[in-house]
Protein backbone atom coordinates (compact mmCIF):
# COMPACT_ATOMS: atom_id res chain seq x y z
CA UNK A 1 0.00 0.00 0.00
CA UNK A 2 1.12 3.51 -0.94
CA UNK A 3 2.42 5.30 2.26
CA UNK A 4 -0.20 8.22 2.16
CA UNK A 5 -3.29 5.46 2.86
CA UNK A 6 -1.72 3.90 5.84
CA UNK A 7 -2.62 4.80 9.54
CA UNK A 8 -0.90 3.21 12.63
CA UNK A 9 -2.66 3.90 16.01
CA UNK A 10 -3.17 2.52 19.19
CA UNK A 11 -6.25 2.41 21.67
CA UNK A 12 -5.01 4.16 25.06
CA UNK A 13 -7.80 4.61 28.22
CA UNK A 14 -7.78 3.58 31.72
CA UNK A 15 -9.47 0.38 32.72
CA UNK A 16 -13.36 -0.11 31.98
CA UNK A 17 -12.97 2.94 29.87
CA UNK A 18 -14.15 0.78 26.73
CA UNK A 19 -11.83 0.50 24.86
CA UNK A 20 -12.35 -2.80 23.65
CA UNK A 21 -15.71 -2.41 23.10
CA UNK A 22 -14.35 0.91 20.34
CA UNK A 23 -11.71 -1.29 18.98
CA UNK A 24 -14.44 -4.06 18.22
CA UNK A 25 -16.73 -1.50 16.83
CA UNK A 26 -14.31 -0.10 14.49
CA UNK A 27 -13.85 -3.83 13.41
CA UNK A 28 -17.58 -4.33 12.68
CA UNK A 29 -17.34 -1.01 10.67
CA UNK A 30 -14.81 -1.91 8.97
CA UNK A 31 -16.53 -5.38 7.89
CA UNK A 32 -13.63 -7.43 9.39
CA UNK A 33 -16.02 -9.78 10.50
CA UNK A 34 -19.70 -10.78 9.87
CA UNK A 35 -21.99 -10.28 12.63
CA UNK A 36 -21.69 -13.62 13.39
CA UNK A 37 -18.46 -13.73 13.64
CA UNK A 38 -18.38 -11.05 15.61
CA UNK A 39 -18.06 -12.47 19.18
CA UNK A 40 -18.62 -10.06 21.96
CA UNK A 41 -14.92 -8.65 22.33
CA UNK A 42 -13.02 -9.68 19.94
CA UNK A 43 -9.77 -8.18 21.02
CA UNK A 44 -9.76 -9.12 24.48
CA UNK A 45 -9.51 -13.07 23.80
CA UNK A 46 -8.10 -14.90 26.81
CA UNK A 47 -10.53 -15.58 29.21
CA UNK A 48 -8.92 -13.70 32.02
CA UNK A 49 -8.83 -10.82 30.26
CA UNK A 50 -12.03 -10.69 29.44
CA UNK A 51 -13.26 -11.71 33.41
CA UNK A 52 -10.78 -8.98 34.16
CA UNK A 53 -11.96 -6.55 31.59
CA UNK A 54 -7.49 -6.08 30.96
CA UNK A 55 -5.71 -6.61 28.07
CA UNK A 56 -1.99 -8.70 28.84
CA UNK A 57 -1.08 -9.03 25.20
CA UNK A 58 -1.54 -6.43 22.82
CA UNK A 59 -3.24 -7.47 19.88
CA UNK A 60 -3.45 -5.44 16.07
CA UNK A 61 -6.08 -5.52 13.54
CA UNK A 62 -5.64 -4.23 9.89
CA UNK A 63 -8.74 -2.64 8.82
CA UNK A 64 -9.58 -1.30 5.24
CA UNK A 65 -11.17 2.05 5.52
CA UNK A 66 -13.43 3.21 2.59
CA UNK A 67 -13.55 6.95 4.01
CA UNK A 68 -15.41 10.07 2.89
CA UNK A 69 -12.92 10.97 -0.32
CA UNK A 70 -13.43 7.77 -1.87
CA UNK A 71 -10.48 6.44 -0.81
CA UNK A 72 -9.62 3.10 0.91
CA UNK A 73 -7.40 3.22 3.57
CA UNK A 74 -5.12 0.55 5.61
CA UNK A 75 -5.58 1.30 9.16
CA UNK A 76 -3.79 -0.59 11.72
CA UNK A 77 -5.44 -0.37 14.79
CA UNK A 78 -2.93 -1.71 18.57
CA UNK A 79 -4.61 -2.54 21.84
CA UNK A 80 -2.21 -1.32 24.31
CA UNK A 81 -1.80 -3.22 27.41
CA UNK A 82 -4.08 -1.68 30.62
CA UNK A 83 -1.82 -2.17 33.68
CA UNK A 84 1.51 -0.53 34.89
CA UNK A 85 2.93 -4.12 34.97
CA UNK A 86 3.20 -3.76 31.31
CA UNK A 87 4.48 -0.27 30.90
CA UNK A 88 6.97 -0.98 28.50
CA UNK A 89 5.39 -3.01 26.62
CA UNK A 90 2.34 0.21 26.21
CA UNK A 91 5.64 1.80 24.98
CA UNK A 92 7.02 -0.35 22.77
CA UNK A 93 3.37 -0.55 21.22
CA UNK A 94 3.24 3.22 20.92
CA UNK A 95 6.47 3.69 19.57
CA UNK A 96 4.69 1.62 16.24
CA UNK A 97 2.50 3.77 15.96
CA UNK A 98 2.14 7.68 14.83
CA UNK A 99 -1.29 8.32 16.96
CA UNK A 100 -3.38 7.56 19.77
CA UNK A 101 -6.87 7.29 20.41
CA UNK A 102 -7.28 8.68 24.27
CA UNK A 103 -10.28 7.02 25.45
CA UNK A 104 -11.88 8.95 28.78
CA UNK A 105 -15.22 7.63 29.84
CA UNK A 106 -17.35 10.78 29.97
CA UNK A 107 -18.92 9.69 32.94
CA UNK A 108 -15.91 9.08 34.78
CA UNK A 109 -13.47 11.73 33.78
CA UNK A 110 -9.31 11.18 33.63
CA UNK A 111 -7.71 8.56 36.05
CA UNK A 112 -4.24 7.47 36.87
CA UNK A 113 -3.64 5.46 33.97
CA UNK A 114 -5.36 7.75 31.20
CA UNK A 115 -2.43 9.86 32.72
CA UNK A 116 0.49 7.67 32.46
CA UNK A 117 -0.45 6.14 29.10
CA UNK A 118 -1.08 9.61 27.41
CA UNK A 119 2.25 10.86 28.85
CA UNK A 120 3.71 8.01 27.48
CA UNK A 121 2.05 8.80 24.20
CA UNK A 122 2.98 12.64 23.88
CA UNK A 123 6.89 11.27 24.24
CA UNK A 124 6.58 9.21 21.29
CA UNK A 125 5.25 12.75 19.30
CA UNK A 126 1.98 11.07 19.45
CA UNK A 127 -0.63 13.13 17.52
CA UNK A 128 -3.99 12.34 19.78
CA UNK A 129 -7.57 12.32 19.18
CA UNK A 130 -9.24 12.42 22.40
CA UNK A 131 -12.61 10.44 22.09
CA UNK A 132 -15.09 10.84 25.01
CA UNK A 133 -16.75 7.57 25.48
CA UNK A 134 -20.12 6.35 27.14
CA UNK A 135 -21.86 9.62 26.17
CA UNK A 136 -25.50 7.93 26.75
CA UNK A 137 -24.94 6.98 30.30
CA UNK A 138 -26.82 9.54 32.16
CA UNK A 139 -24.26 10.68 34.24
CA UNK A 140 -22.11 11.69 31.51
CA UNK A 141 -20.56 15.44 31.70
CA UNK A 142 -19.14 16.05 28.40
CA UNK A 143 -17.88 19.51 29.32
CA UNK A 144 -16.61 18.79 32.77
CA UNK A 145 -14.43 15.68 30.92
CA UNK A 146 -13.32 18.10 28.07
CA UNK A 147 -12.21 20.67 30.64
CA UNK A 148 -10.20 17.94 32.72
CA UNK A 149 -8.66 16.76 29.43
CA UNK A 150 -7.57 20.50 28.72
CA UNK A 151 -6.24 21.18 32.62
CA UNK A 152 -4.84 18.09 33.33
CA UNK A 153 -3.34 16.44 30.30
CA UNK A 154 -2.66 19.80 28.29
CA UNK A 155 -4.46 18.90 25.06
CA UNK A 156 -6.67 20.68 23.01
CA UNK A 157 -10.24 18.93 23.39
CA UNK A 158 -12.45 20.90 21.84
CA UNK A 159 -12.88 18.66 18.70
CA UNK A 160 -12.99 16.09 21.31
CA UNK A 161 -15.40 13.07 19.53
CA UNK A 162 -18.36 12.33 21.61
CA UNK A 163 -19.20 8.89 21.03
CA UNK A 164 -21.03 5.61 22.37
CA UNK A 165 -19.04 2.47 21.50
CA UNK A 166 -22.02 0.57 23.27
CA UNK A 167 -24.79 1.82 20.71
CA UNK A 168 -22.25 2.63 18.03
CA UNK A 169 -23.19 6.29 17.94
CA UNK A 170 -20.97 8.52 16.21
CA UNK A 171 -18.28 6.00 16.05
CA UNK A 172 -18.20 6.48 12.54
CA UNK A 173 -16.60 9.60 13.07
CA UNK A 174 -13.34 7.97 14.82
CA UNK A 175 -12.33 6.45 11.74
CA UNK A 176 -12.90 9.69 9.84
CA UNK A 177 -10.84 11.88 12.10
CA UNK A 178 -7.87 8.81 12.12
CA UNK A 179 -7.82 9.43 8.10
CA UNK A 180 -7.73 13.15 8.37
CA UNK A 181 -5.85 14.09 11.94
CA UNK A 182 -3.48 11.54 11.76
CA UNK A 183 0.22 11.82 9.51
CA UNK A 184 0.89 8.60 7.13
CA UNK A 185 3.59 6.95 8.40
CA UNK A 186 6.90 7.37 6.48
CA UNK A 187 10.53 4.51 5.41
CA UNK A 188 11.83 3.98 2.31
CA UNK A 189 11.32 0.33 0.86
CA UNK A 190 14.97 0.12 -1.53
CA UNK A 191 16.65 0.48 2.32
CA UNK A 192 17.93 -2.19 4.25
CA UNK A 193 14.68 -3.73 6.50
CA UNK A 194 14.77 -2.13 9.89
CA UNK A 195 11.50 -3.44 11.38
CA UNK A 196 10.94 -2.98 15.45
CA UNK A 197 9.54 -6.17 17.40
CA UNK A 198 6.47 -4.76 19.03
CA UNK A 199 5.40 -8.22 20.81
CA UNK A 200 5.71 -11.89 20.93
CA UNK A 201 3.77 -14.81 21.69
CA UNK A 202 3.55 -19.20 20.90
CA UNK A 203 1.10 -20.43 18.48
CA UNK A 204 0.81 -24.27 19.05
CA UNK A 205 0.42 -24.07 15.13
CA UNK A 206 3.24 -21.85 13.80
CA UNK A 207 5.52 -22.09 16.85
CA UNK A 208 6.76 -18.60 18.01
CA UNK A 209 4.84 -15.33 16.04
CA UNK A 210 6.37 -11.85 16.67
CA UNK A 211 4.30 -8.88 15.85
CA UNK A 212 6.37 -6.02 13.84
CA UNK A 213 6.02 -2.48 12.57
CA UNK A 214 8.40 -2.11 9.61
CA UNK A 215 10.47 1.18 9.31
CA UNK A 216 12.58 1.03 6.07
CA UNK A 217 12.56 -1.64 3.44
CA UNK A 218 10.61 -4.64 3.17
CA UNK A 219 9.88 -8.23 5.34
CA UNK A 220 8.93 -11.07 2.86
CA UNK A 221 8.80 -14.84 3.25
CA UNK A 222 12.12 -16.66 2.81
CA UNK A 223 14.42 -13.46 3.88
CA UNK A 224 17.11 -14.18 6.49
CA UNK A 225 16.35 -11.83 9.43
CA UNK A 226 18.78 -11.06 12.07
CA UNK A 227 17.89 -9.86 15.31
CA UNK A 228 19.93 -7.36 16.87
CA UNK A 229 19.97 -7.84 20.13
CA UNK A 230 20.24 -11.62 20.42
CA UNK A 231 22.47 -11.72 16.73
CA UNK A 232 20.44 -14.65 16.20
CA UNK A 233 19.85 -15.46 12.02
CA UNK A 234 16.12 -16.67 11.18
CA UNK A 235 14.56 -18.07 8.13
CA UNK A 236 10.81 -15.95 7.70
CA UNK A 237 8.59 -18.99 6.92
CA UNK A 238 5.46 -16.81 7.09
CA UNK A 239 4.10 -12.98 7.01
CA UNK A 240 0.85 -11.68 7.34
CA UNK A 241 -1.85 -9.50 9.70
CA UNK A 242 -5.01 -9.80 11.12
CA UNK A 243 -7.86 -8.64 9.57
CA UNK A 244 -8.56 -9.82 12.88
CA UNK A 245 -8.11 -13.07 10.81
CA UNK A 246 -5.54 -14.35 10.23
CA UNK A 247 -4.01 -13.52 6.83
CA UNK A 248 -0.99 -14.36 4.97
CA UNK A 249 0.54 -11.90 2.97
CA UNK A 250 3.80 -11.77 0.42
CA UNK A 251 5.37 -9.08 2.25
CA UNK A 252 5.10 -6.01 5.12
CA UNK A 253 6.66 -3.05 3.68
CA UNK A 254 7.39 -0.10 5.08
CA UNK A 255 5.14 2.01 7.70
CA UNK A 256 3.08 -1.73 7.70
CA UNK A 257 2.63 -3.71 10.92
CA UNK A 258 2.61 -7.35 10.73
CA UNK A 259 3.21 -10.38 12.16
CA UNK A 260 5.97 -13.03 10.85
CA UNK A 261 6.98 -16.37 11.64
CA UNK A 262 10.09 -17.81 11.59
CA UNK A 263 10.66 -21.03 13.41
CA UNK A 264 12.30 -19.40 16.24
CA UNK A 265 12.23 -21.72 19.59
CA UNK A 266 11.14 -19.68 22.48
CA UNK A 267 9.62 -16.43 22.88
CA UNK A 268 13.02 -15.13 24.99
CA UNK A 269 14.49 -15.23 21.81
CA UNK A 270 11.66 -12.35 20.53
CA UNK A 271 12.47 -9.82 23.12
CA UNK A 272 10.11 -6.85 22.53
CA UNK A 273 11.69 -3.73 21.54
CA UNK A 274 14.23 -5.61 19.65
CA UNK A 275 14.98 -4.86 15.81
CA UNK A 276 14.76 -6.77 12.71
CA UNK A 277 17.07 -6.51 10.07
CA UNK A 278 18.29 -8.55 6.72
CA UNK A 279 21.20 -11.12 7.70
CA UNK A 280 22.71 -9.92 4.30
CA UNK A 281 22.38 -6.33 4.14
CA UNK A 282 22.12 -4.98 7.80
CA UNK A 283 20.84 -1.76 8.76
CA UNK A 284 23.24 0.80 10.69
CA UNK A 285 22.06 1.36 13.60
CA UNK A 286 19.19 -0.24 16.12
CA UNK A 287 16.01 1.35 16.53
CA UNK A 288 16.25 3.23 19.67
CA UNK A 289 14.61 2.29 23.06
CA UNK A 290 15.82 -1.75 23.80
CA UNK A 291 14.80 -2.85 27.47
CA UNK A 292 15.38 -6.36 28.18
CA UNK A 293 12.44 -7.35 30.39
CA UNK A 294 13.55 -7.58 34.15
CA UNK A 295 11.32 -9.56 36.86
CA UNK A 296 10.58 -6.78 39.78
CA UNK A 297 8.60 -8.58 42.08
CA UNK A 298 9.48 -12.60 43.51
CA UNK A 299 7.25 -15.24 45.06
CA UNK A 300 7.43 -19.04 45.47
CA UNK A 301 4.67 -21.32 44.16
CA UNK A 302 4.51 -24.72 45.68
CA UNK A 303 2.36 -27.52 44.29
CA UNK A 304 -0.31 -28.31 47.56
CA UNK A 305 0.23 -31.78 46.83
CA UNK A 306 3.90 -32.47 46.39
CA UNK A 307 2.79 -35.24 43.24
CA UNK A 308 1.99 -32.24 41.09
CA UNK A 309 5.17 -31.05 41.08
CA UNK A 310 6.37 -32.51 37.69
CA UNK A 311 2.93 -30.96 36.50
CA UNK A 312 3.95 -27.39 37.89
CA UNK A 313 6.97 -27.88 36.32
CA UNK A 314 5.48 -28.65 32.82
CA UNK A 315 3.06 -25.65 33.04
CA UNK A 316 5.14 -22.90 34.19
CA UNK A 317 7.51 -24.15 31.16
CA UNK A 318 4.49 -23.74 28.84
CA UNK A 319 3.42 -20.21 30.11
CA UNK A 320 7.00 -19.19 29.65
CA UNK A 321 6.71 -20.07 25.83
CA UNK A 322 4.53 -17.45 25.74
CA UNK A 323 5.81 -14.75 28.13
CA UNK A 324 9.75 -14.01 28.17
CA UNK A 325 9.02 -11.62 31.17
CA UNK A 326 8.34 -14.29 33.68
CA UNK A 327 10.84 -16.43 35.03
CA UNK A 328 11.23 -19.59 37.36
CA UNK A 329 14.02 -21.13 38.65
CA UNK A 330 13.11 -24.55 41.99
CA UNK A 331 13.22 -23.47 45.30
CA UNK A 332 12.92 -26.31 48.20
CA UNK A 333 11.18 -24.98 51.61
CA UNK A 334 11.04 -26.99 54.57
CA UNK A 335 7.51 -26.07 55.02
CA UNK A 336 6.40 -26.37 51.46
CA UNK A 337 8.74 -28.94 49.83
CA UNK A 338 9.66 -28.69 46.33
CA UNK A 339 8.33 -25.37 44.13
CA UNK A 340 9.80 -22.86 42.49
CA UNK A 341 10.78 -19.27 42.79
CA UNK A 342 9.19 -17.21 40.40
CA UNK A 343 9.71 -13.49 39.04
CA UNK A 344 6.57 -11.52 37.28
CA UNK A 345 6.85 -7.44 36.53
CA UNK A 346 4.59 -6.78 39.10
CA UNK A 347 1.56 -8.25 41.61
CA UNK A 348 -1.24 -7.98 38.77
CA UNK A 349 1.46 -10.04 36.68
CA UNK A 350 1.65 -12.92 39.40
CA UNK A 351 -1.41 -12.42 39.75
CA UNK A 352 -2.40 -13.75 35.93
CA UNK A 353 -0.13 -16.38 36.25
CA UNK A 354 -1.17 -17.56 39.41
CA UNK A 355 -4.78 -17.89 38.36
CA UNK A 356 -3.83 -19.17 34.67
CA UNK A 357 -1.75 -22.40 36.51
CA UNK A 358 -4.59 -23.27 38.65
CA UNK A 359 -7.65 -22.26 35.68
CA UNK A 360 -5.72 -23.90 32.36
CA UNK A 361 -3.39 -26.31 34.24
CA UNK A 362 -6.10 -27.37 37.53
CA UNK A 363 -3.19 -26.89 39.99
CA UNK A 364 -4.16 -26.02 43.86
CA UNK A 365 -0.55 -23.75 44.83
CA UNK A 366 0.63 -22.09 47.46
CA UNK A 367 2.10 -18.51 46.93
CA UNK A 368 4.51 -17.02 49.22
CA UNK A 369 4.43 -13.58 50.08
CA UNK A 370 5.73 -11.27 47.24
CA UNK A 371 8.51 -9.73 47.76
CA UNK A 372 10.81 -7.44 45.92
CA UNK A 373 14.36 -7.26 44.86
CA UNK A 374 16.84 -6.00 47.29
CA UNK A 375 20.32 -4.86 46.77
CA UNK A 376 22.38 -5.86 49.07
CA UNK A 377 25.93 -4.68 49.65
CA UNK A 378 28.23 -7.26 51.42
CA UNK A 379 31.10 -5.88 53.33
CA UNK A 380 33.44 -8.14 51.10
CA UNK A 381 32.68 -4.94 48.78
CA UNK A 382 30.55 -7.24 46.38
CA UNK A 383 26.46 -6.76 45.83
CA UNK A 384 23.88 -9.32 45.32
CA UNK A 385 20.67 -8.69 44.14
CA UNK A 386 18.62 -11.21 46.98
CA UNK A 387 14.94 -12.46 45.51
CA UNK A 388 14.27 -14.47 48.41
CA UNK A 389 14.08 -13.67 52.09
CA UNK A 390 15.17 -16.77 52.60
CA UNK A 391 18.52 -16.55 50.81
CA UNK A 392 19.68 -13.25 53.08
CA UNK A 393 23.17 -13.75 53.83
CA UNK A 394 24.37 -13.42 57.57
CA UNK A 395 23.62 -9.93 59.27
CA UNK A 396 27.65 -9.80 59.40
CA UNK A 397 28.05 -9.79 56.34
CA UNK A 398 26.10 -7.03 55.11
CA UNK A 399 27.22 -3.58 54.96
CA UNK A 400 23.84 -2.06 53.90
CA UNK A 401 20.49 -3.18 51.71
CA UNK A 402 18.92 -1.15 48.89
CA UNK A 403 15.23 -1.40 48.28
CA UNK A 404 13.36 -0.11 44.96
CA UNK A 405 11.37 2.52 44.74
CA UNK A 406 8.53 3.91 42.89
CA UNK A 407 6.99 7.02 41.81
CA UNK A 408 2.97 6.73 42.17
CA UNK A 409 0.37 8.60 40.88
CA UNK A 410 -3.10 8.24 42.76
CA UNK A 411 -6.28 10.34 41.60
CA UNK A 412 -9.34 10.15 44.28
CA UNK A 413 -12.15 12.40 44.93
CA UNK A 414 -12.21 14.86 47.26
CA UNK A 415 -13.36 13.79 50.18
CA UNK A 416 -11.55 10.47 50.42
CA UNK A 417 -8.72 12.24 50.56
CA UNK A 418 -7.55 12.18 54.02
CA UNK A 419 -7.62 8.21 54.29
CA UNK A 420 -5.15 8.16 51.37
CA UNK A 421 -2.59 10.49 52.51
CA UNK A 422 -3.02 8.42 55.79
CA UNK A 423 -2.11 5.31 53.65
CA UNK A 424 1.07 6.55 51.71
CA UNK A 425 2.33 8.27 55.19
CA UNK A 426 1.80 4.86 57.01
CA UNK A 427 3.41 2.98 54.22
CA UNK A 428 6.89 5.42 54.55
CA UNK A 429 5.77 6.96 51.35
CA UNK A 430 7.12 10.90 50.50
CA UNK A 431 4.68 13.45 48.99
CA UNK A 432 5.77 15.01 45.90
CA UNK A 433 2.95 16.78 44.27
CA UNK A 434 -1.12 17.32 45.29
CA UNK A 435 -2.95 19.28 43.20
CA UNK A 436 -6.72 19.35 42.41
CA UNK A 437 -8.75 18.72 39.48
CA UNK A 438 -12.15 19.88 39.92
CA UNK A 439 -13.28 17.96 43.16
CA UNK A 440 -10.35 15.52 42.22
CA UNK A 441 -7.01 15.05 44.04
CA UNK A 442 -3.99 13.94 42.49
CA UNK A 443 -1.27 12.76 44.62
CA UNK A 444 1.85 12.05 43.65
CA UNK A 445 4.07 10.27 46.24
CA UNK A 446 7.69 8.02 45.87
CA UNK A 447 7.01 4.76 47.92
CA UNK A 448 9.50 1.45 48.69
CA UNK A 449 7.86 -1.12 46.38
CA UNK A 450 7.88 -3.52 49.06
CA UNK A 451 5.33 -1.44 51.36
CA UNK A 452 2.91 -1.26 47.89
CA UNK A 453 3.32 -5.83 47.25
CA UNK A 454 1.96 -5.62 50.60
CA UNK A 455 -1.82 -5.50 50.47
CA UNK A 456 -1.58 -1.56 49.43
CA UNK A 457 -4.14 -1.15 46.29
CA UNK A 458 -6.41 -3.46 47.77
CA UNK A 459 -6.46 -1.33 51.22
CA UNK A 460 -6.60 1.93 48.57
CA UNK A 461 -9.45 0.01 46.90
CA UNK A 462 -11.41 -0.52 49.97
CA UNK A 463 -10.91 2.92 51.69
CA UNK A 464 -11.48 5.35 49.35
CA UNK A 465 -14.61 2.87 47.96
CA UNK A 466 -12.94 1.83 44.88
CA UNK A 467 -12.99 5.28 43.36
CA UNK A 468 -8.91 5.98 43.79
CA UNK A 469 -6.93 5.15 40.42
CA UNK A 470 -3.65 4.39 40.97
CA UNK A 471 -0.02 3.80 38.87
CA UNK A 472 3.09 3.77 39.62
CA UNK A 473 6.94 3.48 37.33
CA UNK A 474 9.79 2.36 39.55
CA UNK A 475 12.26 5.24 40.12
CA UNK A 476 15.51 3.96 41.77
CA UNK A 477 16.99 1.82 44.80
CA UNK A 478 17.95 3.36 47.77
CA UNK A 479 19.31 2.33 51.16
CA UNK A 480 16.66 1.41 53.99
CA UNK A 481 16.91 0.19 57.16
CA UNK A 482 15.44 -2.96 56.44
CA UNK A 483 15.91 -6.19 58.57
CA UNK A 484 14.71 -9.95 58.20
CA UNK A 485 12.25 -11.00 60.04
CA UNK A 486 12.22 -15.12 60.56
CA UNK A 487 9.19 -16.36 62.34
CA UNK A 488 9.82 -19.16 64.65
CA UNK A 489 8.15 -22.61 66.36
CA UNK A 490 9.58 -23.95 69.46
CA UNK A 491 13.20 -22.09 68.20
CA UNK A 492 12.95 -23.64 64.71
CA UNK A 493 13.02 -21.05 62.10
CA UNK A 494 10.11 -21.64 59.57
CA UNK A 495 11.51 -20.62 55.90
CA UNK A 496 8.41 -19.72 54.02
CA UNK A 497 7.40 -17.34 56.29
CA UNK A 498 10.28 -15.32 56.64
CA UNK A 499 10.56 -11.73 55.26
CA UNK A 500 12.28 -8.74 54.84
CA UNK A 501 10.31 -5.67 56.56
CA UNK A 502 11.87 -1.85 57.70
CA UNK A 503 13.14 -1.94 61.00
CA UNK A 504 10.03 0.51 61.99
CA UNK A 505 7.13 -1.81 60.55
CA UNK A 506 8.87 -5.08 62.03
CA UNK A 507 7.22 -5.40 65.57
CA UNK A 508 3.23 -4.49 63.78
CA UNK A 509 4.18 -7.55 61.60
CA UNK A 510 5.75 -9.81 63.66
CA UNK A 511 2.59 -9.44 66.03
CA UNK A 512 0.62 -9.55 63.55
CA UNK A 513 1.88 -13.08 62.21
CA UNK A 514 2.49 -14.57 65.79
CA UNK A 515 -1.23 -13.67 66.44
CA UNK A 516 -2.29 -15.42 63.46
CA UNK A 517 -0.15 -18.50 63.89
CA UNK A 518 -1.48 -19.52 67.05
CA UNK A 519 -4.90 -19.76 65.54
CA UNK A 520 -3.37 -21.58 63.14
CA UNK A 521 -0.93 -24.54 64.79
CA UNK A 522 -3.40 -27.14 66.45
CA UNK A 523 -2.52 -28.05 69.93
CA UNK A 524 -0.28 -30.62 70.64
CA UNK A 525 0.63 -32.53 74.33
CA UNK A 526 3.24 -30.26 74.40
CA UNK A 527 3.29 -25.99 74.76
CA UNK A 528 4.58 -24.51 71.84
CA UNK A 529 5.95 -20.76 71.53
CA UNK A 530 5.60 -18.58 68.69
CA UNK A 531 8.14 -16.53 68.08
CA UNK A 532 9.10 -13.50 65.52
CA UNK A 533 12.87 -12.46 65.78
CA UNK A 534 15.29 -10.04 64.07
CA UNK A 535 18.55 -11.66 63.60
CA UNK A 536 18.79 -13.66 67.66
CA UNK A 537 16.04 -11.15 69.05
CA UNK A 538 12.65 -12.26 69.71
CA UNK A 539 10.54 -8.76 68.96
CA UNK A 540 7.30 -10.87 69.15
CA UNK A 541 5.90 -14.07 70.96
CA UNK A 542 2.33 -16.36 71.50
CA UNK A 543 1.97 -19.29 73.12
CA UNK A 544 -0.03 -22.57 71.90
CA UNK A 545 -1.21 -24.28 74.79
CA UNK A 546 -0.89 -27.97 75.85
CA UNK A 547 -3.75 -30.09 74.74
CA UNK A 548 -5.62 -31.62 78.13
CA UNK A 549 -6.67 -34.56 77.54
CA UNK A 550 -6.95 -36.80 74.75
CA UNK A 551 -9.79 -36.64 72.77
CA UNK A 552 -9.52 -38.82 70.40
CA UNK A 553 -10.34 -41.72 73.14
CA UNK A 554 -13.52 -40.82 73.44
CA UNK A 555 -14.82 -40.55 69.88
CA UNK A 556 -13.87 -43.74 69.04
CA UNK A 557 -15.25 -47.22 70.34
CA UNK A 558 -14.47 -50.83 69.57
CA UNK A 559 -15.15 -50.92 66.30
CA UNK A 560 -12.29 -52.07 64.88
CA UNK A 561 -13.15 -50.88 61.17
CA UNK A 562 -13.97 -47.48 62.54
CA UNK A 563 -10.36 -47.77 63.99
CA UNK A 564 -8.74 -48.67 60.89
CA UNK A 565 -10.48 -46.24 58.77
CA UNK A 566 -9.10 -43.71 61.00
CA UNK A 567 -5.62 -45.05 61.30
CA UNK A 568 -5.23 -44.79 57.56
CA UNK A 569 -6.60 -41.12 57.42
CA UNK A 570 -4.21 -39.92 60.26
CA UNK A 571 -1.38 -41.17 57.92
CA UNK A 572 -2.73 -39.20 55.06
CA UNK A 573 -3.10 -36.58 56.90
CA UNK A 574 0.66 -36.79 58.29
CA UNK A 575 2.29 -36.86 54.76
CA UNK A 576 0.53 -33.15 55.13
CA UNK A 577 2.20 -32.30 58.10
CA UNK A 578 5.54 -30.40 58.10
CA UNK A 579 7.65 -30.69 60.99
CA UNK A 580 9.68 -27.81 62.34
CA UNK A 581 12.20 -29.22 65.30
CA UNK A 582 9.43 -31.78 67.75
CA UNK A 583 6.49 -29.64 66.33
CA UNK A 584 4.10 -31.22 63.37
CA UNK A 585 2.50 -28.37 61.54
CA UNK A 586 -0.46 -29.08 58.84
CA UNK A 587 0.26 -27.38 55.27
CA UNK A 588 -2.94 -26.28 55.23
CA UNK A 589 -1.45 -23.80 58.33
CA UNK A 590 0.72 -22.08 56.20
CA UNK A 591 -1.35 -22.02 53.35
CA UNK A 592 -3.53 -20.04 55.75
CA UNK A 593 -0.98 -17.52 57.23
CA UNK A 594 0.36 -16.64 53.74
CA UNK A 595 -3.00 -15.94 51.98
CA UNK A 596 -3.48 -13.59 55.14
CA UNK A 597 -0.11 -11.36 54.05
P1 LIG B 1 -11.62 -1.50 28.49
O1 LIG B 1 -11.17 -2.02 29.83
O2 LIG B 1 -11.19 -0.09 28.31
O3 LIG B 1 -11.24 -2.38 27.34
O4 LIG B 1 -13.21 -1.43 28.57
P2 LIG B 1 -14.32 -2.36 27.90
O5 LIG B 1 -14.42 -2.09 26.45
O6 LIG B 1 -14.10 -3.75 28.32
O7 LIG B 1 -15.62 -1.74 28.58
C1 LIG B 1 -15.82 -1.71 29.98
C2 LIG B 1 -17.31 -1.75 30.30
O8 LIG B 1 -17.94 -0.55 29.84
C3 LIG B 1 -18.04 -2.89 29.62
O9 LIG B 1 -18.99 -3.40 30.52
C4 LIG B 1 -18.70 -2.24 28.41
O10 LIG B 1 -19.86 -2.90 28.03
C5 LIG B 1 -19.01 -0.85 28.96
N1 LIG B 1 -19.03 0.16 27.89
C6 LIG B 1 -18.11 0.37 26.93
N2 LIG B 1 -18.48 1.39 26.14
C7 LIG B 1 -19.66 1.84 26.60
C8 LIG B 1 -20.56 2.90 26.20
O11 LIG B 1 -20.34 3.64 25.25
N3 LIG B 1 -21.67 3.06 26.97
C9 LIG B 1 -21.95 2.29 28.04
N4 LIG B 1 -23.07 2.53 28.71
N5 LIG B 1 -21.15 1.29 28.43
C10 LIG B 1 -20.01 1.07 27.73
MG1 LIG C 1 -10.13 -4.17 27.27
Amino acid sequence: TDLSHIRNFAIIAHIDHGKSTLADRLIQICGGLTDREMKEQVLDNMDIERERGITIKAQTVRLMYKAEDGETYQINLMDTPGHVDFAYEVSRSLAACEGSILVVDASQGVEAQTLANVYQAIDQNHEIIPVLNKVDLPAADVPRVKEQIEDVIGIDASDAIEVSAKTGLNVAAVLEALVQRLPAPTGEREKPLQAMLVDSWYDPYLGVMALVRVRQGVLKKGQKVKLMQTGAVHLVEKVGAFTPKLTELAEIGPGEIGFMSASIKTVADCQVGDTITEEKRPCDAPLPGFKPSIPVVFCGLFPVDANDYPDLRDSLEKLRLNDASFSFEPETSAALGFGFRCGFLGLLHLEIIQERLEREFDLDLITTAPSVVYHINLTNGTQMDLHNPADMPDVMKIESIEEPWIKATIMVPDEYLGPVLSLCTERRGEQLELTYVGSRAMAVYRLPLNEVVFDFYDRLKSISRGYASFDYALDSYIEGDLVKLSMLVNAEPMDALSMIVHRSQADLRGRAMCARLKDLIPRQLFKIAIQAAIGGKVIARETVSAMRKDVTAKCYGGDITRKKKLLEKQKEGKKKMRQFGNVDIPQSAFIEALKMG
